[in-house]
């Protein structure tokens, strides 16, 4: 399978080559050149399937020969494990719970993904990755536990120093073989630029750097997965699904689109937001006007100019009437969701945080106008992640998991920058 740069489809590509670069040199993201849809005998026998297998069917033809057969579904195992409950929460709804794996965030799965292939291209190679993330918070724990102990790749990790719980400090500092954690004394957007400067200089080519982001294709891909997931468990119903994502940067929304390429039964999407709204105002109002992110309490959807929209876009063939016959996108406040984590806990005794609720707001909006569709929300965080929200709002106290308890009595290793030459000398 080869992969186009969006910015320029003569710009072609392999999986390894655009898992390796992240972006194409024109700044594009990667796009498959071709999406084949997967046989109907597929799909009426899924509920038969193991999610090993549904999974390899799905990725199977954009990973093509360059991982064999044997390997990619040893990656697809060792990627998927732990559970992917689809919970019901009321009649005709249902939570996906993405949260199970060892960091609580969805982003485990494609951080996992995407380090085992890496792995696995450098397997018999002297070269080494370098693996750079600036996090605000989730994304770093997941791509430092799903790339810990793989051989030939080092991670390091920028994060605002005193701007992340303690909880996720934890995560980022205490796994210790080649995670590093840098400490930035300066905001998420500093971190955020150190790491732009650093992919632009000249003088660390010979690092190898590596996003690992949702730009990255190894990351995107296997999201899909969970989505195949939820329509195995919901298919029994026998009624058109809705799919609502709590939407930052647009990749699972992105990607159960994907899905539907491949044929898989969803009658619409919803991508829901906090009050960073670019895509619903696009929908409203017709034109694109992307703007800085506002801090919100479902802060990992506080992104002003979703990356992977322009992918969806391609989906479509860039048809806005296709587009928004499949899909909706709706905005909400802090205060909305607040008031909805009370509310669903009083009626069903369902326990949401913040980035969920904007899932099963936008979800029971779409329900409004699709009365007789059955519906599921990505519930893509833990709500130990957020308890500072959930605790106090429901009154109650939230017992730990075993993934938080692990790392609650390790011992915090990092080290403090400030400026760039500090991240520069550190990486030479
Ligand atoms: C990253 C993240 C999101 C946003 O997901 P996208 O695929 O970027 O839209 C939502 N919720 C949580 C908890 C996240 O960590």
């Amino acid at each position: 399978m080869k992969y186009y740069s969006l910015n320029n489809k003569s710009h072609k590509v392999t999986f390894q080559e655009a898992l390796v670069a992240g972006l194409a040199p024109d700044k594009g993201l990667f796009f498959p050149e071709n999406i084949t849809p997967l046989p109907d005998s597929f799909f009426a026998t899924i509920d038969k399937l193991s999610h090993e297998e549904i999974a390899f069917e799905a990725i199977k033809q954009f990973v093509g020969d360059e991982i064999p057969k044997t390997k990619l579904k040893q990656i697809i195992t060792e990627t998927l494990c732990f559970d992917f409950p689809c919970v019901r929460v009321e009649d005709n709804v249902f939570s996906l719970e993405l949260f199970h794996g060892p960091t609580m965030a969805f982003k485990d799965v494609g951080a996992r993904f995407m380090s085992r292939c890496l792995a696995y291209f450098n397997k018999d190679k002297d070269i080494k990755n370098t693996v750079l993330v600036a996090t605000s918070g989730d994304t770093g724990g997941a791509v430092a536990s799903g790339f810990l102990g793989v051989q030939n790749v080092e991670v390091i990790i920028l994060y605002p120093s005193r701007k992340v719980s303690d909880i996720q400090e934890r995560q980022l500092t205490t796994l210790g073989q080649n995670i590093k954690a840098l400490q930035v004394d300066g905001v998420f957007d500093d971190c955020q630029d150190m790491v732009k400067k650093a992919f632009m200089d000249e003088s660390l080519k010979h690092k190898n750097l590596t996003s690992a982001n949702s730009i990255n294709i190894a990351r995107w891909l296997p999201q899909m997965f969970y989505i195949f997931f939820a329509y195995r468990e919901l298919k029994k119903y026998n009624k058109p699904i809705i799919l609502s994502c709590p939407s930052g940067n647009f990749g699972n929304i992105c990607a159960g689109i994907l899905a539907k390429k491949l044929g898989l039964p969803i009658a619409h999407f919803v991508a829901s937001t906090n009050a960073n709204d670019t895509v619903p105002r696009f929908l409203e109002k017709g034109n694109y006007d992307p703007k800085p992110s506002v801090a919100t309490i479902s802060n990992a959807m506080d992104v002003g100019n979703p990356s992977n929209f322009i992918r969806i876009q391609e989906l479509y063939n860039n048809d806005l009437n296709e587009f928004e016959k499949d899909f909706s996108s709706y905005t909400f406040t802090d205060s909305e969701t607040e008031s909805t984590i009370k509310d669903i806990y009083k009626r069903t005794k369902y326990i949401a945080e913040p980035h969920g609720a904007v899932g099963y707001l936008g979800l029971k909006k779409q329900m409004l106008k699709n009365p007789t569709f059955i519906g599921v929300f990505l519930e893509t965080a833990h709500p130990i992640k957020f308890l500072d929200i959930v605790e106090p709002l429901l009154n109650l106290k939230l017992p730990i998991p075993k993934q938080i308890e692990s790392v609650l009595g390790k011992e915090k290793v990092s080290i403090k920058i400030k400026t760039y030459q500090d991240f520069q000398q550190y990486l030479t």
